[in-house]
């Protein structure tokens, strides 16, 4: 018997006795080590329910009471980073360090939604028509449901959480039911934080658990984020229940490298960006878009970096842990497999890797691949492991050819020396995050996170600005105090005057 890992309603574990459980795994071991609850439509509406009832109160919370929860919750989730990291690496597999990373970039949009009395300010006309004084305010939505991917269980809630609850709303996660157990931390540190019960609530579970938050009449707003599928349909049966819906899908990120580049710097960032979490990152590059005529030099260096690297547990000091799960580390492999009956260069295999670790790991090794071709499927998929494509480009205009061409737009980097060239490419790169000489742009907590084309639907970037916008809804009070010149009766259209 495993523990149970149960759903977080209304300030408690909800002593869940569920119909269909999931199987949580330490991926460094291959042995389950935890069972985790499937919510059903009860589950999901008790979770509702709890959030709704709560909420009523909560957007009465004064902005000073709600930024003292987040400055709180701030120094919590500080306080106890590396406890949660741990509970990360456990059951994602991310080496520590990684882990540890995750957590201080969540940690960002805390910080940044301590300042909800700045964020939410409206706008004060005194005078718009004589004696007519106009103000906007932003009040919350009501119950916000919050969906998340395997790959950041601890981020990926902090995108979204912190902001939601500082905007008045109440919240309903439903984490990666292959890593849940992040999510009841969380959910802990909020309570201690003095955030009133049934606030934060977490529902675990798969896609029964999602159509039944989809479906809600209370919940108001989905932020998703997950696989492009999964996103286009969060989306389109969202909207279609009268929802705002935010779904960020999956990724294809080129690294386009120029001539006159630093193929040292190239290297370590093409190497960094695409086995760091073991190539389970939406902003890992996938692809490196060699400019003629770099290619050959700047492969002998990414290979000779990628035989520094050690694969192992990553409670241990290595610098790639496993993979998820045994599924998805065969589906990996797999690509492995048609890269080769496709006719691309395998020029590293990890299929035989050396791990520091044990035999039942759900391990894969680094891999790199040359000579890739657009239509081979190791490029046209997103494969979400470490499995790294060179493509060649005579041209920098081949090269933005191909990335254009791509229907996912989710991150993309330059490097070269020419600033010139660089500010070309950010300008007619068809990619909504792009880095010069940064290979993972994840923007910081004051901007906001999406991409473009098959990597976001909606029209709303995660966190920052977009993020406050997104949970709440505007209104325009138009006031006039009765005075000597009010002038009886008037069936005209209001006009300014
Ligand atoms: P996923 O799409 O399989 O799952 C995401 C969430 O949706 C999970 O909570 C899961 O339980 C749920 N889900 C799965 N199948 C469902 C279905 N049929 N109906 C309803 N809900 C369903 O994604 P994943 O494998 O957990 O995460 C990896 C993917 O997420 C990759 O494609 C990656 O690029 C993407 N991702 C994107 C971003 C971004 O910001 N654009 C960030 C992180 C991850």
């Amino acid at each position: 018997m495993t523990e149970l890992i149960d759903h977080w309603i209304a300030g408690a574990p909800a002593g869940a006795t569920p119909e269909r459980t999931g199987a949580v795994f330490n991926p460094a071991t291959g042995e389950r080590t935890g069972t985790v609850a499937y919510a059903d439509g009860s589950d999901v509406d008790a979770a509702v329910s709890a959030a709704a009832t709560a909420q009523r109160e909560w957007k009465r919370a004064s902005l000073a009471k709600r930024s003292s929860v987040l400055f709180a919750f701030r120094e919590l989730l500080n306080a106890h980073a590396d406890e949660l990291a741990a509970i990360v690496t456990a059951e994602h597999g991310k080496v520590l360090s990684d882990a540890a990373g995750e957590v201080q970039r969540g940690l960002e949009n805390v910080e940044y939604a301590c300042g909800i009395p700045n964020l939410l300010q409206g706008g004060f006309s005194e005078n718009a028509s004589t004696s007519v004084d106009v103000h906007s305010t932003r009040q919350p939505v009501g119950v916000v449901g919050v969906i998340s991917p395997f790959n950041f269980p601890a981020m990926v809630p902090l995108w979204f959480a912190p902001n939601a609850i500082a905007c008045g709303n109440s919240v309903v996660l439903k984490p990666s039911e292959k890593d849940p157990s992040a999510a009841l931390f969380l959910a802990r540190l909020w309570q201690r934080a003095g955030l009133p019960d049934g606030v934060f609530n977490v529902v675990q579970g798969d896609k029964v658990a999602v159509d039944a938050l989809l479906e809600h009449r209370d919940v108001k707003a989905i932020s998703f984020v997950g696989s492009t599928p999964i996103a286009r349909y969060v989306y389109e049966t969202g909207t279609v229940h009268g929802k705002r819906v935010q779904a960020l899908g999956g990724a294809k990120n080129h690294m386009v490298v120029l001539p006159d580049a630093d193929l040292d710097l190239a290297a370590d960032a093409a190497v960094s960006a695409g086995f760091g979490s073991a190539g389970e990152r939406c902003m890992a590059v996938s692809a490196v878009v060699a400019v003629d005529p770099v290619g050959d030099e700047l492969v002998a260096k990414i290979a000779e970096r990628m035989g520094k690297l050690q694969v192992g547990d990553g409670h241990r000091s290595c610098d790639m842990g496993p993979l998820v799960t045994a599924a998805h580390r065969d589906r990996v492999a797999s690509y492995v497999d048609a890269g080769l009956s496709a006719g691309a260069e395998l020029v590293v295999d990890g299929r035989g890797v050396d791990v520091d670790g044990a035999e039942g790991g759900f391990w894969l090794g680094p891999t790199l691949f040359d000579h890739v071709q657009p239509e081979m499927s190791i490029y046209a998929d997103e494969i979400f492991g470490p499995v790294l494509s060179v493509l060649r480009a005579p041209t920098y205009d081949d090269a933005l050819t191909l990335v254009n061409a791509n229907p996912y737009g989710n991150g993309t980097a330059i490097f070269t020396e020419n600033g010139g060239a660089a500010r070309r490419f950010g300008e007619e790169v068809e990619v909504g995050m792009v880095g010069v000489n940064v290979p993972i742009p994840v923007p910081v907590a004051q901007f906001s996170f999406g991409g473009w084309k098959d990597s976001l639907f909606g029209d709303s970037h995660a966190y920052g600005p977009d993020g406050i916008r997104f949970f709440t809804r505007t209104k325009v009070i138009t006031t006039r105090w009765p005075d000597p010149s009010h002038g009886g009766v008037n069936l005209g259209f209001p006009q300014n005057s």
